[in-house]
C-alpha cells in the first residue's frame, strides 16, 4: 500500500530534517559523509575485526520450513558476478519459476450486482492442512463485514457507506457432506468454521459455501464510487495457520493485515454487459449472456483474487518482454484534462518498473499486470497482478517537465514492487509490515535511479540520514519510529508507523545498498527472492540471506541493523 500524499511526504521529510538538525547534520555534510562512509565500508569489510554489535536478528530463531529448499523450480544461482559476496547469487533478470508443489484452489462462480452493490456466489475451495497439527476448526477472514461501521476500518466519519455483514451459508465439508454453522468474533472479519471431523496434517478437503458481500459506497480499496467498483478482499478466505495457531490480525486502514496462502483461482464472473473487468490473473474469455457479460478468469500462484469493474473504463494495452499490461481510468470522471496523457505515462511507468525491478529482483513471472486508476483514499494499493492507483488530480498532474508524471509513476513503481514483496515473497503484513512496505518503498529508489530522476522526492530521502553513522543511529533509537520491525499496533500512531515502515525502512535498505554496493545488495535481494519465492517469508529469513551473502562481520552493516531493528 502507498498511503502517502505529497503533503504527508513533505511533512514527514521535514520532520526528519528537523531531527537531523538536532543531530547537527546538514544535507551537504551528509552527502560528503556518505561518500566517506562508502570508503570506510570498503576498509571495514577488509578487516577481520569482531563486530561491535551483535546482529540483531538471529536467523536460527526461525523454525519454519527451510527457506533454502528450492521448491520453486527456480534454477540455482550460477553467476559469480557478485562482487564481494560470500556466495553466488542469481543473475540480473533471472527467471522466477512457478512452484510445482500442490497448492490451494478456489473455484468461484460469482455475480456482481451493480445496482444492489453486491458481489457473491458459490465457492468450492480445495485445500489441505499445512501444519503438523490436527485442525478442528478453520479460520476464514471476511473483511467486507467490517464496512458496517466506519470505526472498524479506521474511518469513524464514514457512517453512511451502506455496508452490511456478509451472508455466508450452505457451508459444507466434502469429506462427510455435513453442513456447518459458523461463528464470528467481536472482530466481525474473523469467521470460525468448526469441523466435525478433524483435518489431519496433509489431509485434503473441499469447503463449499455461498456468500453475498455488500460493496460500500466509499472511495476505498473495497468500495464503489462513480460506478468504479474496487472489489478486493471480498470473499471469505482461509487465514494462515502459523506456529501460534490461526493468524487473524486486526484490520488497518493505514497499512494491511492481509495474509493468505498461495492458491490458484478459476473464476466465472457475471457483470453488466457494458462493464470492463480487470482482475488478478488473465481473462480467458468474455461472452455475452443477455444483458450480462460472463468473464472466465484464471489466476495462478497468487495469494488473493481481486477485480475492478466499471462501465466507464478507458483501456489502453501494452507489454513488456511478454508481460501484457492493461491500464484503465474512468473516462466519465477524469481527474485532469490530460488523463489520456497520464494514462500513457502510467503504461510507460509499468513497463519501466517491470524492466528495472525485473533486473534487480528477478523477472516478473506472471503473464499480466493491470494498473487501475481508480478512486481510492490511499496513493495506491497492491494486489496480485493488479494495482489500484489513485486518480487524485495531484497524483495525475504532469509536474516536473524533466520527469513528467513522476509522482504517479513513483506510486506505480511502489505498487508493482509489491508484486515481489507481498506477491512472490509473501509475508504477514499485519505482524511484519516493514517486510513488504519498506521493500516496496525501496523499489521506488530502484525505479528513480533507473529513470535518472534525481529530483524525485523518493530519491532525496536517501540523502537525509546516514543510518550507518552510529550517532545518527543512537539519535534514532530515542524516537518512536525505531525500531521499525514492529507490528502496526506497536507504534504510537499511524504517522509513526508510516515513518517507520515506509521512510526509515526505505532508507535502511538503501543504506544497505550503500554499504554493500548496488550490485551486491540487489544480488542479495534476488537470492532472498529465490529462496523464498511463493512461500510466506519472515524477517529472520531475510537477515539469514543477508548474513549468508555478506557475512556477519561488516561493522557498518551491523551498526545499521542494530540501530534500526529490534533484537
Ligand atoms: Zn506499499
Amino acid at each position: 500500500m502507498k498511503k502517502l500524499t505529497k503533503t504527508t511526504a513533505i511533512l514527514l521529510i521535514s520532520a526528519m530534517l528537523l531531527g537531523m538538525a538536532a543531530c547537527g547534520k546538514e544535507t551537504e555534510t551528509t552527502k560528503k559523509k556518505k561518500k566517506k562512509t562508502k570508503k570506510t565500508t570498503t576498509e571495514a569489510t577488509e578487516t577481520t575485526d569482531e563486530p561491535t554489535d551483535v546482529p540483531t536478528v538471529d536467523p536460527t530463531t526461525d523454525t519454519s520450513a527451510d527457506p533454502t529448499d528450492d521448491t520453486s523450480g527456480t534454477p540455482a544461482p550460477t553467476s559469480n558476478g557478485n562482487g564481494g559476496l560470500l556466495i553466488d547469487v542469481p543473475e540480473e533478470y533471472c527467471e522466477i519459476a512457478f512452484p510445482t508443489d500442490e497448492r490451494f484452489f478456489y473455484t468461484m462462480d460469482l455475480t456482481l450486482d451493480a445496482e444492489a452493490r453486491t458481489i457473491g456466489g458459490h465457492v468450492d475451495f480445495e485445500f489441505f492442512n499445512t501444519s503438523d497439527e490436527e485442525w478442528d476448526q478453520l479460520c476464514l477472514r471476511d473483511y467486507p463485514s467490517l464496512f458496517i461501521d466506519g470505526k472498524n476500518i479506521g474511518k469513524p466519519n464514514a457512517s453512511d457507506m451502506g455496508g452490511a455483514l456478509t451472508e455466508i451459508k450452505n457451508i459444507t465439508d466434502s469429506r462427510d457432506g455435513s453442513t456447518i454453522e459458523y461463528t464470528r468474533d467481536d472482530d466481525v472479519s474473523v469467521v470460525w468454521i468448526p469441523l466435525s471431523t478433524k483435518l489431519a496434517p496433509g489431509e485434503k478437503m473441499t469447503l463449499s459455501y455461498d456468500f453475498v458481500s455488500t460493496i460500500p459506497t466509499i472511495a476505498d480499496r473495497y468500495g464503489v464510487k462513480d460506478e468504479v467498483f474496487n472489489v478486493a478482499n471480498f470473499y471469505p478466505i482461509l487465514a494462515v495457520y502459523t506456529e501460534e495457531g490461526w493468524s487473524h490480525e486486526a484490520y488497518y486502514n493505514v497499512g494491511e493485515c492481509f495474509f493468505s496462502e498461495l492458491s490458484d483461482y478459476d473464476v466465472t464472473l457475471s457483470v453488466p454487459e457494458n462493464y470492463t473487468v480487470l482482475s488478478t490473473g488473465v481473462t480467458l474469455s468474455e461472452d455475452a449472456d443477455g444483458e450480462r457479460k460472463i468473464c472466465k478468469l484464471d489466476g495462478q500462484c497468487v495469494r488473493d483474487f481481486v477485480f475492478c469493474a466499471s462501465p466507464n473504463f478507458k483501456l489502453i494495452e501494452g507489454e513488456y518482454d511478454g508481460v501484457h499490461i492493461n491500464v484503465v481510468y474512468d473516462e466519465a470522471h477524469p481527474a485532469t484534462s490530460k488523463m489520456d496523457e497520464c494514462e500513457e505515462a502510467c503504461l510507460k511507468a509499468a513497463q519501466d518498473s517491470l524492466a528495472c525491478l525485473g533486473a534487480a529482483l528477478g523477472k516478473y513471472p506472471y503473464p499480466e499486470i493491470d494498473v487501475v486508476l481508480a478512486p481510492i483514499d490511499a496513493g495506491g494499493m497492491e494486489y496480485p497482478n493488479l494495482v489500484i492507483i489513485t486518480v487524485d488530480s495531484l497524483y495525475c498532474a504532469k509536474g516536473d517537465p524533466n520527469f513528467p508524471y513522476s509522482m504517479i509513476s513513483g506510486v506505480i513503481a511502489h505498487e508493482i514492487g509489491h508484486q515481489w514483496f507481498m506477491g512472490i515473497v509473501g509475508s504477514n503484513s499485519g505482524l511484519e509490515p516493514w517486510l513488504d512496505e519498506s521493500f516496496a518503498s525501496y523499489t521506488e529508489i530502484i525505479y528513480a535511479e533507473y529513470m535518472g530522476n534525481d529530483d524525485e522526492i523518493v530519491y532525496y530521502s536517501r540523502d537525509l540520514l546516514d543510518l550507518a553513522d552510529k550517532n545518527i543511529v543512537q539519535a534514532l533509537l530515542s524516537v518512536d519510529e525505531v525500531p521499525i520491525n514492529r507490528p502496526h499496533y506497536a507504534f504510537s500512531n499511524d504517522d509513526a508507523y508510516v515513518t517507520a515502515a515506509y521512510f526509515i525502512g526505505k532508507m535502511a535498505l538503501y543504506q544497505m545498498e550503500e554499504i554493500l554496493g548496488t550490485k551486491e545488495f540487489q544480488g542479495i535481494l534476488r537470492e532472498y527472492v529465490r529462496r523464498n519465492a511463493f512461500t510466506n517469508s519472515t524477517e529472520a529469513r531475510f537477515f539469514e540471506t543477508v548474513y549468508d551473502c555478506a557475512g556477519t562481520d561488516n561493522e557498518d552493516l551491523n551498526n545499521l541493523i542494530s540501530g534500526v531493528f529490534q533484537k
